[in-house]
């Protein structure tokens, strides 16, 4: 990751889209969320030649509600719910979840990596300080959720204004309301990695599923997907599943890794909703405050 740089500027994702699928890619990258996004980008930094393909479209986030029933909650596409009636949801659309997320960054549980031996605390570092991570300045919360920090405070919680992946010179002046795009052009998310890849030459493929991923003598060699009601093949040296939690273990067992996805992992969130007495002061910025609460796992 670059240092130091701010958000590149917002702009129409256009180049790459008519990518030739029958040539052979160095890497073929499932998913254009964050995981996709940065190693795309990375690759195509390093001059990889790099095609993305995913589920998705690339229309301009309007923030429209009819976007966001069609993206993040259609029923069985985007909105899924577990044979114990627990609602997962993901955005499928360039960008993935990151483009409806709230721009949340919490420390990792370090101790889930600690236990695989892996130690992510460097890139942790890079990217907090790539993507600006730092609190809403106090002006941007609300007296709802001031009020709610009092009480919490008082409650003996260690309630803090919340980190977030915002570019802190394009807030000033920001109005309160959702975090929607186009209002926020201050929030990160992971099209603009995209659109980094693309600049450096990646392809992008959109309204493209992949279905499985081609082995040959053991050797991830490609992807085959759907696209345009066709199934289609394309071959890469490098195969990179970043479909998202509920994607990718999907798509490795339909490539034959059976297990995959057995220890899924999410976070779960409580809404806890309350009434305030007083005259309502509208809709402020969601989820600026807060306390991690971590949870120990079981067995
Ligand atoms: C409403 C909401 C709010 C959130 N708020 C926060 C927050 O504040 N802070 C935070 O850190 N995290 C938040 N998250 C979680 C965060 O968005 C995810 O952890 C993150 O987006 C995961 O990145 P990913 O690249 O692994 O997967 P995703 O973002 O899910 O991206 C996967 C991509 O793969 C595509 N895809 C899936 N299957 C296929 C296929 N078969 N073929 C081709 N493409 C496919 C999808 O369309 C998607 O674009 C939130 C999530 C949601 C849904």
């Amino acid at each position: 990751m670059r240092r130091g740089r701010p958000f590149p500027s917002p702009r129409r994702l256009e180049a790459g889209d008519d990518a030739h699928v029958t040539q052979s890619f160095d890497a073929i990258v499932v998913g254009s969320g964050p995981g996709g996004a940065t190693v795309a980008r990375e690759l195509s930094r390093q001059g990889w030649k790099v095609l993305i393909l995913e589920r998705g479209n690339k229309a301009p986030v309007t923030g429209s509600m009819a976007q966001t029933l069609r993206e993040l909650w259609m029923p069985g596409r985007s909105l899924l719910v577990t044979d114990r009636f627990l609602a997962v949801l993901r955005a499928v659309t360039v960008g993935g979840s990151s483009i409806y997320f709230f721009g949340t960054a919490w420390e990792p549980a370090y101790e889930l990596f600690d236990k695989r031996g892996v130690d992510i605390h460097a890139e942790v570092d890079e990217a907090r300080r790539e993507l600006s991570v730092a609190a809403l300045p106090p002006e941007l919360m609300g007296p709802k959720a001031r009020r709610i920090m009092d009480s919490a405070i008082e409650l003996g919680y260690d309630w803090q204004p919340i980190p977030k992946y915002f570019d802190q010179d394009h807030l000033q002046g920001a109005p309160m309301g959702s975090y929607g795009v186009p209002t926020y052009p201050a929030k990160w998310n992971a099209r603009m990695f995209v659109e980094e890849a693309l600049s450096q030459g990646a392809a992008l493929l959109t309204g493209a599923t992949a279905r499985r991923v081609l082995v040959e003598d053991g050797v991830a060699a490609g992807v085959e997907f759907d696209h345009r009601g066709r199934t289609r093949r394309t071959l890469g040296s490098k195969i990179v599943v970043a479909a998202g939690g509920i994607g990718s273990p999907v798509l490795l067992r339909a490539s034959g890794l059976q297990e995959a996805g057995s220890s899924f992992f999410c976070d779960p969130v409580v809404l806890v909703t309350g009434w305030l007495p007083g005259p309502d002061r509208g809709q402020e910025l969601p989820m600026t405050a807060g306390c991690c609460c971590r949870m120990r796992a079981t067995p």
